[in-house]
């Protein structure tokens, strides 16, 4: 099932033809890349960065070559501006123009820095995602002086790299304001490097290098003077520090970012790098660096745009209060194969929207039925790759398939949602009514539900809409049961007491069948019995029946829990229990 030999016509695998045809090119092996900037919570839609490279990178191993994709955490970037997140105040503010892996991290964090601390929740998605990758700490790469030639070119061809430059300033509208429709989207456009202000210009010429200060730790620095054969360079800092340091040594300071960018394309190799639609304005940093690689000895790398990733839901967590939708919070919610499986159907140049709300329990059954499809005897090859890339990464280190953990037993996850809702997530009763579903199976444990049916109390704990609650009723409403017509009365007595003639073509006492077939058949046949048809009676095209047994079950459902409408009646009886049912419903 996760053997991919047809070839198939998709974006995964046009773009891993692309990327093979690139490589082959320029006779490189195929490198993909992603870039991170962890400078608050990793919006949802910045996971595109990672899945499209990693989706491409992984059906390239499953045809048997060898990929890497590499991750650059932009950790050296400067602190922009405080976000609102929990555990930070304004006090975070005099770090600003600070690299984000000298930021403290957030109160409560045990991570070392700010950096870390955000990092480090994307990591950890990443790795229930089954995504393969070698992090890249730019913090790390710079002040280790890794990149120390680089730098030393990019000062010695600054005049070329500003005349490039300057060919794009005027059309230079893309970075500084990407095409939002919204402030959330404009929150995580922040947190790229796109939206780093500087290009290097400055009164005292360009220079594309910004060294952080060494005694306000900040980069509100300004280069003015350089010498290109002792590599003295001069700066000053808005704190009124002065210093001339030697270029050859010095490795507390970066390349600007259209410069940092096309540089470790190249020193990277990079063949493949997707990024956003701010990225790919007509001065944007993609642009600018087509014609800056190659001052590096690269040619830009295969850079597909990608669109953005809307959020439905999330209600509680509005931004003001901080709340951004990471990978982590969607996979509170959704499973690791479903995520995956979200990134994979829609291609890159399409947005999409991961529902959290109401429309979840639909993105389960979506999958469900492609599951089932798979599994049948006319699946579709376009189904299987779908399925096999959502459910399984082929593991580089082993060169095997890798499935990701499924649910054994994948209940629907509505129904799950609205029994945790009743049970309020009590194990045993969740365990009786479920079981009481399937009588035919024996479910004697939770364990083969999970971790769907903990996905589903999660999600009715923290995203359920309000409106989608059951509440049972702890009192009988004796307003109600006082008010009610003998037809009514007559009919709650049948359903608890049954007719007195025998089951089935009569109606026995609600508990005698307590299971979902039973209460099903006990529910209906009353309004057939109170209409002398038999209980068990296959009735068609009644309206005036069909018309009763509505009439009844909003009668039930008022009673017993408020509302005109409820999850299943059968269901809900069961959940609620007999003795319960009795008190609520006793006429
Ligand atoms: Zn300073």
């Amino acid at each position: 099932m996760t053997e991919l030999n047809a070839p198939l016509d998709d974006w995964v695998s046009r773009l891993a033809d692309e990327a093979v045809a690139f490589a082959e090119r320029n006779e490189t092996p195929v490198k993909v890349a992603s870039g991170i900037s962890p400078s608050g919570p990793i919006h949802l839609g910045n996971l595109r960065e990672v899945m499209v490279p990693h989706l491409v990178a992984d059906e390239l191993r499953r045809r048997g070559r060898t990929v890497e994709h590499i991750i650059s955490w932009d950790d050296f970037d400067r602190f922009r501006k405080v976000p609102n997140v929990p555990g930070v105040d304004s006090s975070w503010e005099q770090h600003i123009g600070k690299p984000l892996t000298r930021v403290p991290a957030p109160h409560g964090s045990d991570a070392a820095n700010w950096a870390e601390h955000f990092r480090r929740e994307l990591q950890s998605a990443l790795e229930d995602l089954g995504v393969e990758y070698r992090g890249i700490s730019q913090s790390q790469m710079y002040t280790s002086g890794a990149y120390i030639d680089q730098v030393l070119h990019a000062m010695a061809q600054r005049g070329r790299i500003d005349s490039i430059l300057e060919r794009y300033r005027t059309l230079d509208r893309g970075d500084s304001s990407p095409a939002t429709e919204n402030a959330e989207e404009t929150d995580a456009d922040a947190m790229s490097g796109a939206a780093e202000d500087a290009d290097g210009s400055g009164d005292s010429g360009y220079y594309p290098y910004k060294p952080y200060c060494s005694v306000c730790g900040t980069d509100f620095t300004t280069v003015t003077a350089y010498d290109d054969e002792s590599t003295a360079l001069t700066y000053e800092c808005r704190c009124g520090h002065t210093e001339t340091v030697a270029l050859r040594e010095h490795t507390d300071g970066k390349l600007v970012w259209k410069v940092d960018w096309p540089m470790r394309w190249a020193y990277e190799k990079v063949t493949f790098e997707p990024s956003g639609v701010d990225h790919q304005s007509p001065g944007s940093s993609f642009a600018v660096g087509k014609d800056v690689a190659p001052i590096f000895g690269w040619k830009r790398p295969l850079g597909p745009m990608y669109a953005f990733v809307g959020i439905r839901g999330m209600a509680k967590m509005s931004s003001s209060k901080g709340g951004v939708p990471t990978a982590a919070i969607a996979l509170r919610y959704l499973e690791p194969p479903l995520l995956r499986w979200l990134y994979g159907r829609k291609k890159p140049n399409q947005s999409f929207d991961v529902a959290l709300d109401g429309e979840l329990p639909r993105t389960y059954d979506e999958w469900d039925a492609l599951v089932r499809k798979t599994a049948g005897e006319k699946a579709q090859p376009g189904d299987i790759a779908a399925y096999a890339r959502a459910a399984s990464v082929l593991d580089p280190a082993s060169g095997a398939v890798r499935e990701l953990p499924l649910t054994p037993r994948p209940m629907a996850y509505k129904t799950l949602a609205s029994i945790v809702d009743i049970t309020t997530g009590d194990d045993e009763q969740t365990l009786r009514i479920l079981a009481a579903l399937e009588p035919d199976t024996t479910l004697t444990s939770l364990d083969p539900l999970r971790p769907r049916l903990d996905r589903a109390s999660a999600w009715v704990a923290e995203q359920m809409p309000q409106q989608e609650r059951t509440v049972v009723r702890t009192e009988p409403d004796t307003a109600l049961l006082e008010s009610l017509t003998d037809e009514q009365r007559a009919g709650l007595r049948l359903l608890l007491e049954g007719s007195g003639t025998p089951a089935p073509a009569g109606l026995g006492r609600l508990e005698d069948d307590w299971s979902l077939a039973g209460i099903t058949h006990q529910v209906y046949g009353v309004a057939k019995v109170q209409r002398g048809l038999g209980a068990d009676q296959i009735v068609k095209g009644d309206k005036e029946l069909a018309a009763a047994q509505r009439a009844f079950f909003v009668l039930l459902y008022r009673l017993l829990v408020t509302s005109d409408t409820g999850p299943r009646l059968p269901t809900l009886l069961l959940a609620i229990g007999s003795d319960r049912v009795r008190s609520l419903l006793h006429p």
